[in-house]
């Protein structure tokens, strides 16, 4: 078996990330492998498509996107404790998900992204956003682990 040397997990941060970091935790057992950990805070104004960006830029979205790095740190640092994974593991990015993902592998050297999908999208996309995204010209494996929905 070709084994992973190391496992960068993308989170979103929100309360379905459990399952992913879970089977990535496992992964990583199984493999010997490191784990990092990244999520990838989207500009407000990317997330609102249609404005431009900076132009639409104001101190109110200034405040509402140093409290989210802010929350967004304090939540990293909660999960990386939880799962062992050191401060110079949990990387905090900022700009187009998939894109800094598939970086962010590049630069640390990961061999196996673990990413999540909803697979609710329709056919095309059935993937999700993200994880068709990241699988888009990128170099390394990806494991993609499915979220289901709630009922
Ligand atoms: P999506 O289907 O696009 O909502 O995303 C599903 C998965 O993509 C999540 O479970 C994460 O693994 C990853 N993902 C989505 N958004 C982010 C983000 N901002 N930072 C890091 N990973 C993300």
């Amino acid at each position: 078996m070709n084994a992973y040397k190391h496992l960068l997990v993308a989170v979103d941060l929100s309360d379905e990330r459990q399952p992913i970091v879970e089977r990535a935790r496992d992964e990583a057992k199984l493999h010997g492998a490191q784990m990092s950990l990244i999520t990838v805070i989207k500009p407000l104004a990317l997330s609102y498509g249609g404005m431009g960006y900076p132009m639409d830029y104001s101190p109110q979205i200034a405040e509402i996107e140093a409290q989210i790095v802010e929350n967004s740190h304090a939540q990293m640092a909660k999960l990386g404790q939880s799962l062992d994974v050191p401060a110079e593991r949990q990387h905090i990015e900022t700009g187009n998900p998939a894109g800094e993902v598939r970086r962010a592998a590049e630069t640390y050297r990961a061999d196996l992204i673990v990413v999540g999908s909803h697979g609710r999208h329709g056919l095309g996309l059935f993937l999700g956003s993200t994880a068709n995204g990241v699988l888009h010209g990128c170099s390394v494996d990806v494991l993609v682990v499915r979220i289901r929905a709630k009922i």
